[in-house]
């Protein structure tokens, strides 16, 4: 349940604006992208003038996703995106909690003068980054969270299949279909509500899970055949992927999503580290199941952050390197003696 006034002045403030931005993080997933665009549809049926502006390029195996096309990315149209942001009068920030997670959008988020408030089911929020902040690590995604304070609001008449579909998408993705951080009844009454508008769940399935291309299915048999190695002694895997690798399959984004997960699969692994050459960076995601807080590694290693059991990050080292920093750095979190 959200704090009533909370409510009361979010709701105040949709009502008094005229224009809405709504920024999600980079690198946007399914809870990034569908929390935003279902806010877009339901305040747009409000009669508001709303933008999504991207941080940078969605991935294509979300382009059925109803409002695909709607998003402004920041790296392509600075100069349009840059004028929407300063005729805001509402900007809300979804899915993410400190605005470093925006990367190159963060100066011109931080500097408009509209009201900013933070919608996000991630620990540790920087407070200091909104006027107004809805973060509930319990809920399984934002966009269980939005649909909530969306209800609260009684903003309901105005949500429609897309945005339903929307909401689902992203509630689905952080879940993995339902398999983690879904253990509350509310979660599957969010669900339950959902579906009563119309959405296509079987369809949205398989267009999440089963519609990948040849190449991404190939990159998956040779990262596990050849790239996942185990480190039993560390209840641990890692994976690799240079650029070199991703080309041979002409790798596009997205195609890597969920990679990192497969390891957990593996009786005895409950700690895994994917690590991808991007832009001459190394990317790293982790995961992790229990108390082994993968977030904290990462913040300490990787300028990263996340979940308990699911973070990311970045390095300036080699994939080699980043390896041997990851591998160093379990043990304190198999005995939980960070920080
Ligand atoms: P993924 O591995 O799917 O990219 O991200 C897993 C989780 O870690 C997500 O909740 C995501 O928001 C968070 N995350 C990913 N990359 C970063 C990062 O560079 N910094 C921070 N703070 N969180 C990240
Ligand atoms: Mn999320």
């Amino acid at each position: 349940m959200q704090n009533q006034s909370n409510i009361s002045l979010f709701s105040q403030k949709v009502t008094d604006s005229q224009h809405i931005v709504i920024i999600p993080h980079q690198n946007p997933d399914g809870d990034a992208m569908g929390s935003s665009l279902a806010l877009h549809h339901i305040f747009a049926q409000l009669g508001k003038q709303v933008s999504v502006i991207l941080p940078n390029e969605a991935p294509s195996y979300l382009s059925w996703m109803p409002g695909w096309e709607i998003p402004i990315d920041w790296t392509k149209n600075q100069q349009q995106a840059q004028k929407i942001v300063d005729k805001c009068d509402l900007l809300i920030m979804v899915d993410f909690n400190t605005p470093k997670r925006v990367k190159d959008l963060e100066t011109a988020m931080m500097q408009c003068n509209a009201f900013k408030v933070m919608i996000d089911h991630h620990p540790f929020p920087d407070v200091e980054s909104a006027n107004l902040i809805f973060s509930d690590t319990s809920v399984s995604s934002t966009c269980e969270l939005a649909f909530q304070i969306i209800t609260a609001c009684g903003f309901t008449p105005m949500v429609r299949t897309e945005s339903a579909t929307c909401f689902y998408t992203g509630l689905i993705t952080d879940t993995g279909a339902l398999s983690h951080n879904s253990s509350r009844p509310e979660t599957y009454q969010t669900v339950a509500e959902l579906m009563r508008y119309g959405i296509d769940k079987d369809r949205i399935h398989q267009l999440l899970f089963h519609s990948n291309s040849y190449n991404r299915m190939r990159l998956l048999g040779y990262m596990l055949c050849e790239k996942m190695k185990l480190l039993p002694h560390l209840r641990a895997a890692t994976i690799t992927l240079s650029e070199t690798e991703l080309a041979m399959f002409d790798h596009q984004p997205g195609d890597t999503e969920g990679f990192v997960n497969y390891p957990l699969g593996i009786e005895g692994i409950d700690i895994s580290g994917f690590f991808m050459e991007k832009d001459g960076k190394v990317k790293i995601s982790l995961r992790s199941r229990g108390n082994y807080a993968v977030n904290k590694l990462s913040e300490q290693h990787f300028n990263g952050g996340g979940h308990l059991n699911a973070a990311g990050g970045e390095s300036s080292q080699s994939l080699a390197e980043a390896v041997n920093t990851f591998t160093a750095a379990i043990p304190s979190i198999l005995t939980g003696q960070q920080d």
